[in-house]
């Protein structure tokens, strides 16, 4: 049996750890927060205190935090996962951060004689409960076939996207997307509204053709109904676009309506609401118009 040592079992963390138990994983899980070491023991899963408690006996660690700091500070840190793993371990980074972070993880782990991969998911908190993520991979072509076994107990599209740090970058490419689909979805759902038409129907028949997407699917009847809990918190979203803005600097592209996209979801977390989900751009809209 593999042992997979998991740090982070928050929205997304904590089903990825449960399907990996499914899936007949040895899974010992570390949070910052007890209540969800508490939740995955009773899963099957066992309770660590300690990032180095969770990492010791690992064949596999897999980390799933909020930002690069809290990547930085677990992965390299005096109490973190390299100092602590034994030799040869896989290290998986899945939480969403800066590509020259992972790169700088993946250089101190080689230095170890750690193997790394960066593998930010996509797919939202159903997708995680499901084991259907989709997962973008940058690393040793080596190390992504010896993960296959984990991937599969969480994902549906696992893709190897290049070398160290891609899978961030393709990360990036995804969360400009979904915030961009998002403002629209919520101007559409303002102006149909505005109109007096059945937004139900509409949604309905809209998801149908061209303009049809996993956004509108997956968020558009919660959005109808003002029903923002995350899901995905809107400062999390933030987080993300600064990554973006920076690394279309970094590659002397322009990206205008990212760059939109990214002020208004600054301006949701400014005015209080960073933590709902990100689909509360549409209380932003609303304002905008004169409709709240
Ligand atoms: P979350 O805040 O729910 O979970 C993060 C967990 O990490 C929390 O339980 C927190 O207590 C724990 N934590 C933080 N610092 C820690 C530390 N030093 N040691 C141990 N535990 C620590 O966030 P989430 O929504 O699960 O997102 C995690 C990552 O996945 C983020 O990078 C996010 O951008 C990305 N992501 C989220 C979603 C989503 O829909 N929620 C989708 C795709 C990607």
């Amino acid at each position: 049996m593999t042992t997979v040592g998991f740090i982070g079992l928050g929205i997304m963390g904590g089903p990825m750890a449960a399907n990996l138990v499914k899936a007949g994983f040895d899974v010992v899980g570390y949070n910052r927060s007890q209540a969800a070491v508490d939740r995955l023991a009773e899963q099957g899963g066992k309770a660590a205190s300690s990032v180095a408690e969770a990492v010791r006996d690992a064949d596999v660690v897999i980390t799933m935090l909020p930002d690069s700091p809290d990547v930085e500070r677990v992965a390299l840190g005096e109490d973190g996962v390299l100092a602590n793993a034994k030799a040869g371990v896989l290290y998986i980074d899945c939480s969403t951060i800066k590509p020259d972070t992972a790169r700088t993880v993946a250089e101190q782990a080689a230095q170890q004689g750690v193997r790394a991969l960066d593998a930010p998911v996509s797919g939202g908190e159903q997708g995680a409960i499901d084991g259907a993520l989709s997962i973008m991979v940058g690393g040793e072509a080596e190390a992504f076939e010896a993960a296959s076994a984990v991937f599969d107990a969480v994902g549906k599209t696992v893709v190897h996207v290049g070398k160290a740090g891609s899978g961030q970058t393709v990360k990036a490419a995804n969360q400009l997307i979904v915030a961009g689909t998002l403002e629209l979805v919520a101007e559409s759902i303002v102006f149909l509204e505005a109109h007096g038409v059945d937004t139900e129907a509409a949604l309905s028949v809209l998801n149908g053709g061209l303009a049809g997407s996993a956004i509108l699917e997956r968020k558009g009847a919660g959005m109808l109904k003002r029903e923002f809990t995350p899901g995905f918190r809107t400062e999390l979203h933030h987080k993300d676009l600064g990554i973006v803005q920076a690394a279309a600097r970094e590659a002397g592209v322009t990206i205008p309506l990212g760059a939109v996209a990214s002020q208004l979801v600054a301006a949701l977390v400014a005015r209080g609401d960073g933590a709902l989900d990100h689909s509360a751009l549409l209380k932003l809209v609303e304002e905008l118009s004169g409709r709240s």
